[in-house]
């Protein structure tokens, strides 16, 4: 098993600092032991100009079918046929089993890490990858549909069953060439799309797949994965069809392009709808009605502990803490991104310390149960529901009315028989790219009777912006209010604690 990574440089920035990027000399040739045999690392190149280093995996066939029968499985967890285990080409494809050993062997590599050389690692680098034999179930068609995407030139030549006689036709494996010009990819992306891909081409997991390959698959594909047009056959074949973990790893992963998403048109779009609709009379844009609505809600309730629940990027936040009866002021998001706008909108690194104490910003899921949510009086939904995938609105139920359940919940969102009134609104279409449903007057009391019988909450409903005689307001409010008022451990606890401090 075979494979190699080139780059190429100049005298200023040679390109034998792949060594150091490897962690691994150009001058030596390096031996490592893995569970599977010996993985060699060498250097058949290696000039200012040009460096190339190749990973051999020497494997031992006797400890793969050893171990295979140790954990009971064979590859992919079906048992080998007797034949098999003896007489397979493990030895030679490229396969999980280099995925694994291009981990150990280059672990600090792979992760972007260079104490050495810590700017060369961040910096993309022209590299050229060769597989001379990859099994690639699915071809070379798929071979591209996974690397093109990411930026790679793919060359997948098939390889003939056997030279001597052509007419045999091609074997499962080809010849695989990868070339990414300077400024795409670093060096620890390219190792990480190998990790992955290597072993789909295969799609013959040499290991039992178990839980927490769903951790390392995320962690490999962290910024190319969820985006990736070929996620379904990557976590499919990865988890070796596992069905509850590629669920556990597509859900993850919606997660994660959800924090990629950019959503800060979500306020630029309600205010440009507003002008147009509402010119002369209405001056106030329809984001800026919501809050005012919300914070008279949260007046009325009496709450001073308020979660903002998708705070985005802390527009409510920021109101809320110019109020003192706020004595404190959690904004969660699952956008990292949106909260480093938060945060600066909100100047925390610059605010007076008494100030600071009132406020916190954290990044969390609200599909999810989250202990740190437990216990506060209010909790605000703004614009927030209709981002989740309907199948997993349950779970963000479950969360703030089962497990958080503070006295008081406001949940907005828009009022979909209201987009016919927005000219700038072609038909059929959410006021929103990333909203997954938009819910009609009906549907939305629908659901809100359903959740707060289910958790033991009353809930009334108010328009918010002006009510149209026949489709109603643009954004719906439904505010809920538990019906147990005394008796929530985690309300108690809180306060035993407020008290005590
Ligand atoms: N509440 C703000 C932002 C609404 S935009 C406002 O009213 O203006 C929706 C926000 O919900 C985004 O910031 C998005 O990142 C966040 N969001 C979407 N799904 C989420 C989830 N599962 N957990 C937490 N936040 C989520």
């Amino acid at each position: 098993m075979f494979l190699t990574i080139s780059t190429t440089g100049t005298p200023e920035r040679p390109a034998t600092d792949l060594g150091f990027l490897l962690h691994k000399h150009p001058e030596k040739a390096q031996a490592f032991s893995t569970s599977y045999g010996t993985a060699h690392v060498v250097y058949p190149e290696a000039s200012d100009e040009r460096c190339t280093a190749a990973l051999l995996l020497e494997v031992d066939p006797v400890a793969l079918v050893r171990r295979g029968k140790g954990k009971g499985k064979g590859r992919g967890g079906a048992p080998d046929a007797a034949l098999a285990q003896y007489v397979n080409d493990r030895p030679y494809a490229a396969s999980s089993l280099l995925a694994v050993a291009l981990s150990a062997v280059f672990s600090s590599a792979m992760r972007g890490v260079c104490a050495a050389r810590p700017e060369r690692a961040a910096q993309p680098l022209p590299l050229r990858i060769e597989v001379p034999a990859l099994p690639a179930r699915g071809g070379g068609e798929l071979v591209r549909g996974l690397f093109e995407p990411l930026g790679w030139t793919v060359e997948a030549t098939p390889v003939p069953l056997d030279e001597r006689f052509p007419e045999w036709g091609e074997s499962r494996y080809v010849r695989l060439v990868l070339d990414v010009p300077e400024g795409r990819l670093t060096l620890g992306e390219a190792l990480r799309h190998l990790y992955v891909l290597l072993p789909v081409l295969d799609d013959a997991k040499h290991y039992w797949v178990s839980p927490d390959e769903v951790d390392k698959l995320l962690r490999a594909g962290e910024g190319w994965l969820a985006a990736h047009p070929e996620q379904k056959v990557i976590t499919d074949r990865y988890l070796a069809r596992r069905w509850s973990l590629t669920r556990e790893a597509r859900e993850r992963l919606e997660l994660v392009r959800l924090a990629e998403a950019d959503d800060t048109d979500v306020e630029e779009i309600d205010n440009a709808v507003d002008e147009e609709t509402d010119t002369d009379e209405q001056p106030v844009p329809l984001a800026v009605r919501r809050r005012t609505a919300i914070l008279a809600e949260l007046a009325a309730s009496g709450a001073s502990r308020v979660l903002d629940l998708g705070c985005g990027q802390g527009q409510l936040v920021q109101e809320l803490l110019k109020d003192v009866r706020y004595t404190e002021i959690v904004g969660v998001d699952v956008s990292v991104r949106a909260l480093t706008v938060a945060a600066r909108r909100l100047k925390l690194d610059r605010m007076g310390e008494r100030r600071a104490e009132r406020v916190t910003l954290t990044q969390g899921s609200l599909a999810y149960t989250d202990k740190r949510l437990k216990g506060y009086d209010a909790a605000v939904l703004s614009e927030v529901v209709e981002h989740l995938d309907i199948e997993r609105l349950p779970a963000l139920e479950y969360a703030v009315f089962g497990s958080a359940r503070p006295r008081t919940v406001l949940v907005t969102t828009p009022n979909v028989e209201y987009n016919v009134r927005w000219e700038t609104l072609p038909a059929g279409h959410a006021r929103h790219g990333d909203h997954r449903f938009e819910w009609t007057r009906e549907e939305f009391r629908a659901w809100a009777h359903r959740v707060a019988e289910r958790h033991g909450y009353d809930v009334r409903f108010e328009p918010v912006g002006d009510e149209d005689p026949e489709v109603g307001p643009p954004t719906q409010l439904a505010a809920f209010t538990r019906q147990d008022k005394n008796a929530t451990p985690g309300n108690d606890k809180k306060k035993k604690e407020v008290r005590a401090a």
